[in-house]
């Protein structure tokens, strides 16, 4: 059990089974993330058309090869999964119950690789709260706008933390994204949209033209004028916008 892999396993088969069942992978491509011992691996192979496992500890070989040997459409491939690309299996459905200080960049591979399709990722309960979160909420953040921009998201299933070993100190849930097959935005006004939403929520408790004045250096009173007129108040804070506000704003931003 190596902590820096930040290794907890899964006991539960009812759940194991539950989260490969809800995660809709018939006849699938499926790369999975961090297979551990392979609690879900083989119930992976078993639905799936091929799975892709990618694991960064190669203590753990003894108990995958037992089961890369049961399942010939079964890969294990031991690598960091932040330094593979995840295009390379065509197109293909996420599975992971990853460490939770991955949780975020493993998010951004998903979100940025095109062939990714859903994925289903168990993550601790107050990250699965700020993803899912809405605005005028104390969750609501930079990563909460973007998933839901370009993903369906929700929670699959809360899963209390007995039902690790060994047990954490925190609660999970295994949230369901579901990506969107075409884009909001041409290219250039999604980068844009990326950029103002990042710098919105820097200072939380800065208003919206605080935090976009610091970020690009455009005079205040240009940035109140030019909400005032999109029926913005100049006072708002980023908590209080709304997805669709923001891709509003990111159409009409006249500073480029
Ligand atoms: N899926 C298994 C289960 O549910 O029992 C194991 C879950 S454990 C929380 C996370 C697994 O991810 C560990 O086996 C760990 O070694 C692996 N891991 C950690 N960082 C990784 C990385 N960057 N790339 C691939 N696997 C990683």
């Amino acid at each position: 059990m190596k902590k820096k892999y930040g290794q907890n396993f899964l006991k539960d088969r009812n759940l194991l089974h539950k989260i490969v069942k809800s995660s809709d992978i018939a006849g699938k491509t499926v790369i999975e993330i961090g297979p551990g011992q392979g609690a879900m691996t083989g119930l992976l192979a078993t639905e799936a058309r091929h799975v892709y496992a990618y694991e960064i500890d190669t203590t753990l070989k003894p108990f995958l090869d037992q089961i890369e040997q049961e399942h010939p459409n079964l890969d294990i491939i031991y690598e960091d999964i932040l330094k593979a690309d995840m295009n390379r299996h065509g197109p293909a459905h996420v599975v992971a119950n990853v460490p939770y200080y991955i949780t975020t960049p493993i998010l951004f591979n998903i979100l940025a690789a095109q062939d990714i399709k859903t994925a289903s990722l168990m993550v601790q309960k107050e990250v699965c709260d700020r993803l899912l979160a809405k605005p005028g909420t104390k969750a609501y953040n930079a990563l909460s706008v973007l998933l839901q921009y370009q993903a369906d998201v929700y929670k699959m299933m809360d899963v209390k933390r007995q039902l690790f070993y060994p047990v954490p100190n925190v609660d999970s849930a295994v949230i369901r994204i579901i990506k969107h097959e075409t884009a909001t935005l041409d290219e250039k006004a999604e980068s844009r949209f990326i950029k103002l939403v990042k710098a919105a929520f820097t200072q939380k408790r800065k208003t919206l033209v605080n935090n976009w004045h610091q970020a690009f250096g455009i005079e205040k009173a240009h940035l109140e004028t030019w909400l005032d007129a999109q029926g913005i108040s100049p006072l708002v804070r980023a908590e209080a916008l709304t997805l669709e506000t923001f891709v509003r704003l990111a159409r009409e931003w006249p500073h480029d």
